[in-house]
């Protein structure tokens, strides 16, 4: 008997997960997602450097220092970075769709979001997202989570 194959020996095997579970948020970000729940986005400044951040930080990511002020943000900023996701995940948009990097007015830091309201078939309007303004979209029915705010969208 041979145990050589005209059938290569399998490199991979495809594993799905499907988990649910329960992620403790902590003071900071508990106050951060009931402000959603009132269309408001809260950030934190460092009494120490004046860094801005959004998601609001129990400890300043420049500097270190704890950090207990808290700032009502604009829902309106810039475009900073994006990407386009041409694959999809449980409870994400149908790809393709926009994953971006967005600076609030008044934050010093990004804040990761969905865009919609792209034309994802025009290439000059995917190559001039970096700059764009930009507005979140609350959803309907709010229950203090980050999809509190549905996406955002350019503003014109
Ligand atoms: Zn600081």
């Amino acid at each position: 008997m041979s145990l050589q194959s005209s059938t290569p020996a399998p490199s991979t095997e495809e594993v799905r997960w499907d988990l649910t579970f329960d992620i403790h948020l902590g003071a900071t970000w508990s106050r951060f997602m009931a402000g959603l729940i009132d269309r408001v986005i809260y950030g934190t400044t460092c009494s120490a450097c004046g860094r801005t951040s959004v998601p609001p930080q129990a400890f300043c990511e420049s500097c270190f220092e704890p950090v207990d002020r808290w700032v009502e943000l604009a829902t309106e900023g810039v475009v900073e970075a994006f990407t386009v996701a041409q694959l999809g995940f449980t409870g994400g948009p149908t790809p393709p769709y926009v994953i971006a990097g967005i600076r609030l007015d008044g934050a010093d830091t990004l804040l990761m979001h969905w865009l919609a309201g792209i034309d994802l078939s025009d290439d000059a309007a995917i190559a001039d997202l970096v700059g764009r303004r930009v507005r979140a979209v609350w959803a309907q029915e709010r229950t203090g989570r980050i999809l509190d705010i549905a996406h955002f969208t350019p503003v014109d």
